[in-house]
């Protein structure tokens, strides 16, 4: 036991174990490879034993036949060599006869005769003495006369002196050797090979003669070769010089092929060179020619073929293996990388499969979900029967194409949106076996969408409910792309409304002239697009009645399109307002200036008074001097025109007051500031000359036109004068200081741009801060009798041209040496004045006659 234990034996069983070990030891590769070679080398290894087997019984068989050929060829030669030797000795003893008993040539023919009988194979026997003549001879004759050229019977070869013949050879051998002896094998008159056998004759006085026997090589083999060696093989009788001298059968064989088996042996007892061959019939088989030989070498070349063939099959199958293996990876890697969860159902509702995200996603693994029947365990309980009732139309394959919302429970009970979507499996045949459904968390998506619904129903909400009319028309398609409740209210539900919001504007938008101008992308004025937010405009709209202040902006929509919006915000309440304020400021101008002239009234009163004072002196001047008859007509017509003068003069002051008073609606048009400023002059000159105020006025050359209404401004002017009048007045300020300087310039700044000043300065006591704080209130007045209009009307006058109205005190190091008025007006300064040029001095509008002071 210990012993079997310590080396145990190679058991078939464990041997197997041993090589199931080994090959699985083997990669993969190395594997392929055993199992490609291993049939391959058992091919080859059949192949070298079958050209082995062949081999060895090739070899086998020539050695047989060698065996056989010599074993043939020995027995013919041991049977030609016995008679041979019989003869040889009957010979021997019928010459030592014929010596001894003195024979003669009779009895030697008999004795011939009878040896020749029984012998076919001796053609000739002759008895010659020394001197090599015949005593007797006894000869057969194969030869057919009838053949012979001539008919003669030729003489037998025997030896002749000094001739040179095998048959002489043979004698002189045999007579100095004095025994018997074979000739060199030769051919006879018919051309038959043949040898001949000289027995010498020894007497008492010594050589006597021979007797000479010739032997038929032919016959020695026709008769002395048995038939059964003949018939296996060819049996020849080769000469010294290894010519073949005949042969049992007529084989062209006279040079040995390799294929031939030949065995030669010396024909004993000639010792004359002549030899025996014995020569193998069947050339023996070779593999070459072996047609068994062949079909097994050519089965094996199938097989091999058909073994690599089914290696390069095997090798072309491992590759689509290896790109299954690598696509199966692949799949296998993009599904568990996916976020989407998949789910496979047979026909019946089984679960068959799930993917890593959907165990991810429900918290069930894989083996809990697999093969399971609805209901699932992630199905809510509330929700079995809906969710059941969604499976069954999903079993019927009625899900909507858009997926479908449900509930999902997780393992751990919390409960998520998601959303389905389900296709029918298909297996490689066409044949539908399942549904897959995939299965996306849309908790997030759902959240991000609920909250975005309500931030727009917010936005809805908002704009609804706005008293503004908002609406988007599309530039391009000329389609409304939205509106809120007031412009459906007020426009109803098309794009007229919105046209008419922006096609009734102060500037068209879309109609504007010069390419430059125009974006070519969208023919839009690019001007419009730049603009962050347009201007605002104030837009009526007579259908309703109604005045719309409308912002309108361009966008891109939320499809891209390039979109114009409108909000249009009903001002109609506010234009009314304004318009009133507008009209009541303008009765008020005009009361203004009806109080002015009311306040000028005593003035204006003085100022007639002086013409009509005038008119009537020269009347009375003149009536009397024409009573009195000294008049002479040019003197009356002097005076009278002089009269018409003063009246003219008095009609100007009351065209001049009446024109100022009529209550007209302002009206803007192109005027001079020098046509203004001279009648304003004119006017409140009678006040200034009242109140024995000097002006001095200046007003630079070529101005160019303002657009404004004169009237208005001129009693701007005369109110700014007047109150400079009434402060110096009644400050009681010496002469030195009474007086006003109007001055009208040009003026550029960066904040107005171009602009007409109209300064008044005076000399008066100027103003303290607190009125200077109040200076535009309405009905504020420092004077018993004042209003305290004239300056607040100055200063929406001035407004409602864009223009401004400044004040300001003027010092004289801390003494107020009087105020300052000044009152700016926009104007193109690039165009320059027109119609009747303005005189280059400045106009010295000073009222500084005699009678101011006096009156
Ligand atoms: P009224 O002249 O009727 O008082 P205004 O509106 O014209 O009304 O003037 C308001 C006040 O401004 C005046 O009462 C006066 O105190 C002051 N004021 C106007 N112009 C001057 C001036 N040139 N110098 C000093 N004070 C002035």
């Amino acid at each position: 036991m210990s012993d079997l234990r310590e080396a145990p034996k190679p058991t078939p069983s464990r041997l197997k174990r041993l090589a199931g070990r080994w090959w699985r030891q083997q990669s993969p590769s190395r594997q392929d490879r055993f199992a490609t070679m291993g049939p391959l080398v058992s091919v080859l290894l059949f192949l070298a034993a079958i050209t082995s087997a062949f081999w060895y019984l090739r070899n086998e068989e020539i050695d047989r036949a060698t065996e056989a050929l010599h074993r043939d060829t020995e027995v013919a030669q041991q049977q030609i060599r016995l008679h041979l030797i019989e003869n040889q000795e009957q010979l021997v003893r019928m010459a030592r006869e014929l010596v001894t008993r003195d024979i003669d040539a009779k009895e030697f023919m008999d004795q011939a005769a009878t040896f020749q009988r029984e012998r076919p194979e001796v053609r000739l026997v002759a008895w010659i003495n020394a001197q090599r003549e015949v005593r007797a001879s006894q000869a057969v004759s194969t030869f057919h006369p009838e053949t012979a050229p001539n008919g003669e019977i030729p003489e037998p070869a025997l030896p002749v002196e000094n001739q040179r013949s095998e048959a002489e050879a043979a004698f002189l051998a045999a007579r100095d050797a004095r025994q018997p002896l074979y000739s060199k094998p030769y051919n006879d008159a018919q051309g038959a090979p043949v040898f001949q056998l000289h027995v010498p004759l020894i007497d008492r006085h010594g050589f006597a003669g021979a007797i000479v026997v010739e032997y038929s090589i032919e016959a020695l083999l026709r008769y002395f070769v048995p038939t059964e060696v003949t018939r296996r093989h060819a049996i020849a009788v080769l000469g010294p010089d290894q010519r073949v001298l005949t042969g049992t059968v007529n084989t062209p064989t006279q040079t040995q092929s390799n294929n031939t088996l030949a065995y030669q042996v010396p024909l004993a007892p000639l010792a004359n060179g002549m030899q025996l061959r014995g020569q193998g019939f069947r050339t023996s088989i070779g593999l070459i020619g072996n047609t068994l030989f062949w079909m097994v070498v050519a089965l094996s070349v199938l097989t091999v073929w058909m073994l690599l063939g089914t290696w390069r099959h095997m090798r072309r199958r491992g590759q689509i293996q290896k790109a299954l293996v690598q696509e199966t990876n692949f799949r296998r890697a993009m599904e568990n990388s996916m976020l989407t969860g998949m789910r496979a159902m047979d026909m019946n509702g089984q679960v068959t499969y799930v993917n890593p995200a959907f165990c991810a996603m429900t918290g069930y693994s894989e083996a809990e979900l697999v093969d399971g029947f609805p209901p699932f365990p992630y199905w809510p309980e509330d929700r079995i029967e809906e969710n059941m009732r969604l499976l069954q139309q999903e079993l019927q394959g009625r899900s909507p194409a858009g997926g479908i919302e449900v509930k999902v429970k997780r393992k751990d009970g919390s409960v998520f949106d998601a959303r389905m979507y389900v296709s029918p499996l298909i297996d490689p045949k066409g044949q539908q076996t399942g549904w897959m459904t995939s299965m996306t968390n849309i908790t997030e998506a759902k959240r991000i969408r609920d909250q975005l619904s309500a931030s727009h129903e917010r936005f809805t909400t908002v704009l609804e409910q706005l008293d503004a009319a908002v609406s988007v028309l599309s530039v391009q398609q000329g389609e409304l792309l939205f509106t809120n409740r007031s412009y459906r209210l007020w426009f109803g539900g098309d794009a007229k409304g919105h046209e008419g919001l922006t096609s009734v504007g102060i500037s068209p938008p879309f109609q504007t002239e010069g390419d430059d101008e125009v974006d070519t992308l969208s023919g839009l004025p690019t001007q419009e697009l730049m603009e962050s937010g347009a201007q605002p405009r104030e837009v009526y709209i007579e259908s309703l009645q109604m005045w719309f202040d409308v912002r309108s902006r361009y966008l891109q929509w939320t499809d891209g399109r390039l979109a114009q919006m409108l909000i249009a915000t009903d001002i109609t309440a506010r234009r009314r307002i304004e318009e009133q304020a507008q009209q009541q400021a303008e009765r008020a101008a005009a009361t203004s200036r009806l109080i002015t002239m009311g306040e000028m009234a005593s003035s204006v009163a003085h100022e007639l008074n002086q013409p009509l004072t005038a008119i009537t002196n020269y009347c009375n001047g003149i009536v009397s001097r024409v009573r009195a008859g000294t008049i002479q007509t040019e003197d009356m017509i002097a005076a009278l025109q002089k009269t018409a003068r003063q009246a003219e003069r008095a009609g100007q002051v009351i065209h001049r007051i009446r024109a100022f008073v009529k209550r007209s609606e302002p009206q803007r048009q192109a005027s001079q500031a020098v046509d203004i400023v001279e009648d304003a002059v004119e006017l409140a000159g009678i006040e200034l000359r009242r109140r024995k105020v000097n002006i001095h006025t200046y007003v630079a050359q070529r101005l160019p036109p303002l657009m404004v209404d004169p009237i208005l401004i001129e009693q701007v002017l005369m109110n700014l004068l007047k109150n400079a009048a009434e402060a110096i007045d009644n400050a009681q300020m010496p002469p030195s200081r009474r007086h006003i300087e109007l001055r009208v310039v040009p003026k550029h700044s960066a904040e107005e741009g171009g602009v007409i000043e109209f300064s008044v300065t005076d000399t008066g006591p100027g103003m303290k801060e607190d009125v200077l704080a109040r200076l535009y209130e309405a009905f504020f007045s420092t004077k018993v009798e004042g209003m305290g209009i004239g300056l607040s009307l100055c200063r929406s006058i001035i407004e409602s041209h864009q223009g401004r109205i400044r004040a300001q005190n003027l010092y004289n190091g801390s003494s107020v040496t009087g105020c300052r008025f000044a009152v700016t007006l926009p104007v193109d300064l690039t165009q320059k004045a027109e119609g009747p040029s303005v005189p280059d001095v400045p106009m010295e509008a000073a009222v500084s006659n005699p009678n101011a002071s006096s009156s």
